[in-house]
């Protein structure tokens, strides 16, 4: 009798996780052909950037606070796991950004911060006639762009809407995704929308107003909201796919990092993963770490593979802060407000790069008489915060968050939580990147998932886990039988 197959699972982030609750039947669990799996995780903790704590008498999110609802991976998974009852719409619309020393609302029908009418931004008093004159004319005589491949975001957008335009409103949300620049970030892969409007030719702006989708009205409310949290926090699934996975039989090494992956022709198992302490046979390898460790582990199988060591990723901090209402005022609507990069503060500029008005977005975590916010600061190009603790961190947080709001309190709890290369950067030319590294390994039984993939965000790496995980199904099916099952 052959032995049972074994999948190992590099990396205990979202995608890895993902990964493996697919390999063990997801919404169905295991039956006879499941595979035995093997989690290897780094850090003493699953979930990668998924994590919460308690703070001020809840649990707050510390990573992401929330997933794309309108793509059906993160609920779907949160369904199969049985949480239906804690998924929780987004409860406030709208957002500002701080333009010129004031703040001001963002119009409506921004795609990914690009607008999709030259007539919303009349009333933005923070841009000039110069760049409001440049949304008109991409409206009405746009301008030529010869786009073959793959070009930067910045580069469409400086040619089509002129310079303030793309680093005063639409660099804040698109950058702010993956906390870089949109003058190195491919519009290939992280706008394809914008890239194929580029391509046609034309005004950017009508190109994109189809993919705006329902802001608000009847449309809006019949296809449901665009992001959903849970009511345990996002850093919930975690634990509860922890949980599930181990009664599935689901072998957890946390504190274990992967050290080396190589075939082993001779051994009952065609693949070998070493961690310091032990090596582990696998029939199939999905290695769903950063892509630089990822390159590391697979250098020496192709060059190709060596090339995803560059790829490249950007820290973020996440600064955590409650306050009491009666000497804190926001906005009077909105999830937040975006900073371009920039922005002067003193004889300085700002760190902080978005504020997210928690409590107003997630109705689990108001509290009377209590403002939840948090402050995300740094980019690929601004590492200031790695040279301040947490206490000089948070004390520049709260001046540059009062200059922003104008009345700000004392906090009544701070938390500072460092990612240091929590946001992978999609450089021009990322996804030949990856297309040649995912050939390099077609003729092999492993695969690569995660954020540094197929998009950055909690339903594009789940979607990346359960694609390794199905293709590696397909693979076993084959060898273990010699007859594909499934
Ligand atoms: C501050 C911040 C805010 C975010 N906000 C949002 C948001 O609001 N909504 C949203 O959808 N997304 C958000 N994201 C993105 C989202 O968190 C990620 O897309 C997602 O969590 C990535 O999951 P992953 O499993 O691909 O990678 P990771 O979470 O990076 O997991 C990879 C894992 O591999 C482990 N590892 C590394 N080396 C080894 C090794 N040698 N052996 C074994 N294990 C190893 C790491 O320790 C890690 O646990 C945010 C990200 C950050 C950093």
């Amino acid at each position: 009798m052959s032995a049972r197959p074994s999948v190992v699972i590099v990396g205990g982030g979202i995608a890895g996780l993902a990964a493996a609750w697919e390999l063990t039947g997801a919404g169905e669990g295991p039956s006879d052909s499941t595979p035995r799996v093997e989690i290897l995780e780094a850090a003493a903790q699953l979930g990668g950037a998924l994590a919460g704590a308690d703070f001020a008498g809840r649990f707050v999110d510390l990573g992401p606070d929330g997933f794309l609802a309108r793509r059906p991976e993160a609920v779907t998974l949160a369904r199969e796991l049985g949480l239906d009852d804690r998924l929780e719409g987004i409860a406030a619309a709208g957002a500002s950004i701080w333009l010129r020393g004031a703040l001001e609302p963002l119009p409506e029908g921004l795609v990914l911060g690009v607008p999709t009418d030259a007539a919303a931004l009349k009333r933005m008093r923070g841009l000039s006639w110069s760049s409001r004159w440049a949304a008109w004319r991409d409206q009405h005589a746009p301008r030529r762009l010869a786009v073959t491949d793959d070009v930067s975001i910045g580069a469409i957008l400086r040619t089509k809407l002129g310079s303030e335009l793309t680093y005063q409103l639409i660099e804040p949300m698109v950058g702010g995704i993956q906390a870089g620049r949109v003058d190195q970030l491919s519009a290939a892969a992280v706008f394809p929308a914008l890239y194929e409007a580029a391509q046609r030719g034309g005004s950017i702006m009508k190109a994109l107003r189809g993919a705006a989708g329902p802001a608000t009205g009847a449309a809006a409310a019949a296809a449901g909201p665009l992001f959903m949290s849970l009511t345990s926090g996002v850093g919930s699934l975690t634990g509860e796919l922890e949980r599930q996975l181990r009664a599935r039989g689901v072998v957890i090494r946390t504190a274990t990092p992967a050290t080396a992956l190589r075939s082993a022709p001779s051994s009952p198992y065609p693949w070998e993963v070493d961690t310091a302490a032990t090596t582990t046979g696998a029939t199939a390898v999905i290695v769903a770490a950063p892509a630089p460790t990822a390159g590391q582990l697979t250098a020496h199988l192709d060059p190709h593979l060596a090339a995803l060591s560059s790829v490249d990723s950007a820290g973020a901090v996440i600064v955590t802060l409650l306050f009491d209402t009666a000497d804190t005022q926001l906005p009077p609507t909105g999830t937040g407000v975006l900073i371009p990069l920039g922005s002067e503060w003193g004889d300085d500029v700002m760190m902080t790069t978005a504020l997210t008005f928690l409590d107003r977005k997630w109705p689990h975590l108001r509290r009377d008489g209590q403002i939840l916010l948090r402050a995300h600061v740094g980019r690929i190009d601004d590492r200031r915060s790695e040279a301040l603790g947490d206490e000089a961190l948070s004390e520049r947080v709260i001046g540059e968050v009062t200059t922003v709001l104008g009345r700000v309190g004392r906090p009544l709890a701070t938390r500072v939580q460092r990612w240091p290369h929590g946001l992978p950067q999609y450089y021009v030319g990322h996804l030949d990147l990856i297309e040649r590294a995912r050939q390099a390994l077609a003729p092999t039984a492993i695969r690569l998932a995660g954020s540094a993939y197929d998009g950055v965000g909690i339903p594009a790496s789940i979607g990346s886990g359960r694609r390794a995980a199905r293709e590696v199904r397909d693979l076993l099916n084959v060898d273990a039988g010699g007859t594909r099952r499934a």
